[in-house]
């Protein structure tokens, strides 16, 4: 606090001489402008007086100043405040001197600087003593501006510091390996006597990877808070600034701190920011990012293993980093925090929703199997979201329908205005029942969740399938029937309104597919072409080692194959779906009329129909096979 006032009363003070300086200048020029005023006008006498004074012997000293051709003349009546005349001399005139010499004047040649060069001189001096405060003080300026830069963490700290996070492990959930790898790193913290007696070495770095908003910084913070340790923290790209260097010297002082409050806890978030493998990548290589990256694992090699400073690194792209950062003494251990699953999920339910007023309808159970793939921080925000919904409808409990409203605005976005009943909503209606009726009837599919026509974010209507609880392994008939079910939108408009009317809403489906097929060819021997893995992962790109020297592993013959292959899937899936809606016709028809007419379908409501269609249709036959027989 102190050091902040401090600054600011010395930017108050510079700001004055900048002022100062400012008025200066502008005086200086005025000054320039009016020479009048820096020749002001002296007694003068002119040559024939002066000789006729000579005459007279009314004249006491003579001084000439031969630069400026001036003689001083100073009177013998003459009072000793008047300053003495100055006459015009147009050459050294030996008339003159001889003159003077034969009278008794006082006679001097004095070549005085000349007044008027003395004055430029001065003005530049001026001038050029301005120019360079002005350039010290925007150099100052700049210096101060970059202030983090140069003096880090002696005026305004870049990493965070927090004596006490508060956060303990309780408040996390769903992620219980780490929390028990991780409970270990509490220990060391906390009683080290325990394993340095042993002759132990703590480990110093520990690194957590896992996706976005599982929770690495919340455990991080909970391993501090546990330990009641301080928490230092900083985020990769706060190392990496406009100057080389900086980062580096960021490095030091961050250690430097840390050490003086050892025991703590350093986490450096997003640390592929900084970590990325060295000399490689696109556009070649980072020098900044490198001397930050030597001077971490400098400092790391720096402390001996017991001064109680454990660091953990937090990362979703360990395949990224360096591997010295990967060696041991260094980020040795590795804790892999996953999405969580149905019992992580109601887990970190539990937690968030201790501070909330949830109607006893409300099952978090029900929520948690609902919501497959979602982060601790999507649930997170779920909870939240249903909160304001409850609060906007004035509504005394979070009830189901919040609930329900939260869950499709957090996996899809904001809810926009339905269309009117047009060609176009018609149109959409049947893209998305085509959707969900290939859907429900190929062998394998995902259940339908929703089918809507209220527009969120950039899809005009949608259709929700939920995925299989933690399935893990996928089988081909279920990527087929997948590939099936997201052609399903487009054969609906292309049976229905005619190849000519298929529409541009079906691009991301199409895509979709072209990525699932060529996965199955390419990465899961899925196809004709043997089982074979031709292609890696598609991230290959950023690993830092280039698209230079990527070398595909087939030939062109090969490359050929697959393309055939990958369409062939696509075909093939489309004509099943075509079948599908074909032989639904009438089903979906009316499907398409409840629709428009309700914008949403449950997915119950929606198997509803379709099974007893299904039966009825059964029906039609027995009736059918009893009429002929
Ligand atoms: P990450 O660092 O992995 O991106 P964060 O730790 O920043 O994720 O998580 C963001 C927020 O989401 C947390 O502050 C917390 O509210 C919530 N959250 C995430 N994971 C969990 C979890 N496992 N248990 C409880 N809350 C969680
Ligand atoms: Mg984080
Ligand atoms: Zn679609």
């Amino acid at each position: 606090m102190k050091k902040r006032n401090w600054l600011t009363e010395k930017s108050k003070k510079q700001n004055q001489l900048g002022q100062l300086a400012a008025t200066w200048m502008l005086i200086q020029t005025l000054f320039l402008a009016t020479p009048g005023l820096a020749n002001q006008p002296k007694p003068t006498l002119s040559y024939s007086q002066l000789l006729e004074k000579l005459d007279r012997g009314e004249i006491q000293k003579i001084e000439v100043d031969p630069t400026s051709e001036l003689a001083r003349v100073t009177l013998k009546n003459q009072g000793k405040n008047e300053l003495p005349l100055n006459v015009v001399l147009f050459n050294q005139n030996p008339e003159l001197i001889n003159k003077i010499r034969s009278s008794e004047v006082d006679f001097e040649v004095k070549p005085t600087l000349d007044n008027a060069s003395a004055l430029g001189l001065l003005t530049n001096l001026v001038l050029i003593g301005i120019l360079l405060g002005g350039l010290v003080m925007i150099i100052r300026k700049s210096a101060q501006a970059s202030s983090q830069a140069f003096n880090f963490g002696k005026s305004r700290a870049r990493f965070q510091m927090a004596a006490k996070t508060g956060v303990k492990f309780d408040d996390v959930a769903g992620v219980e390996e780490a929390k028990e790898e991780l409970q270990e790193v509490v220990t060391f913290l906390k009683e080290p006597e325990r394993f340095t007696t042993l002759g132990a070495k703590i480990p110093r770095g520990v690194l957590l990877v896992g996706p976005p908003g599982t929770g690495k910084t919340l455990l991080a913070k909970a391993i501090s808070g546990e330990a009641e340790v301080p928490f230092f923290s900083i985020s990769g790209s706060e190392f990496v600034e406009m100057f080389v260097g900086v980062g580096a010297s960021r490095v030091r002082d961050l250690f430097k701190k840390a050490k003086e409050n050892a025991p703590c806890l350093v986490f450096i978030d997003e640390i592929d920011a900084v970590g990325r493998q060295r000399g490689a990548g696109i556009g070649g290589g980072n020098d900044e990012r490198e001397q930050t990256l030597n001077q971490l694992l400098t400092e790391m090699d720096g402390f001996e293993g017991n001064t109680g400073i454990i660091i953990i690194a937090a990362t979703n792209r360990p395949d990224v980093l360096d591997k010295a950062l990967l060696r041991p003494g260094r980020f040795d251990r590795q804790v892999i925090v996953d999405y969580p699953d149905c019992q992580g999920r109601l887990g970190i339910l539990e937690v968030h929703s201790q501070n909330k007023i949830l109607d006893a309808e409300v099952s978090l159970e029900a929520i948690a199997r609902r919501t497959p793939g979602f982060t601790g921080a999507d649930l997170a925000n779920l909870l939240n979201e249903a909160a304001i919904f409850t609060a906007r409808r004035r509504k005394e409990a979070i009830t189901n329908l919040e609930i329900n409203d939260a869950i499709d605005r957090v996996i899809a976005g904001m809810e926009g205005v339905p269309l009117l009943d047009s060609k176009a909503k018609r149109l959409i209606a049947y893209h998305e029942v085509g959707h969900a009726i290939v859907g429900s009837l190929m062998e394998g599919h995902d259940p339908v969740e929703k089918v809507t026509l209220i527009p969120r974010g950039q899809a005009r209507g949608l259709t929700w399938f939920t995925p299989d609880e933690e399935q893990g392994l996928i089988t081909r008939s279920q990527l087929l029937a997948r590939i099936a079910g997201l052609l399903g939108g487009r054969a609906a408009e292309d049976v229905v309104f005619g190849h000519e009317e298929v529409t541009t809403g079906a691009g991301n489906d199409l895509e979709r597919v072209t990525s699932i097929a060529r996965q199955m060819v390419t990465k899961y021997g899925m196809s004709e072409l043997g089982q074979l893995a031709l292609e890696e992962d598609d991230n290959q790109v950023f690993l830092g080692n280039g698209l230079m020297n990527r070398s595909s592993d087939y030939s062109q013959e090969i490359a050929a194959k697959i393309d055939v292959t990958v369409r062939e899937i696509a075909e093939k899936s489309y004509k099943i779906a075509k079948n599908i809606i074909r032989d639904n016709r009438s089903l979906i028809d009316d499907l398409v009329d409840l629709l428009i007419e309700k914008e949403t379908i449950e997915g119950e409501e929606f198997r509803i129909i379709v099974n007893r269609n299904k039966e009825e249709k059964i029906e039609v036959n027995l009736q059918d096979k009893l009429v002929k027989v």
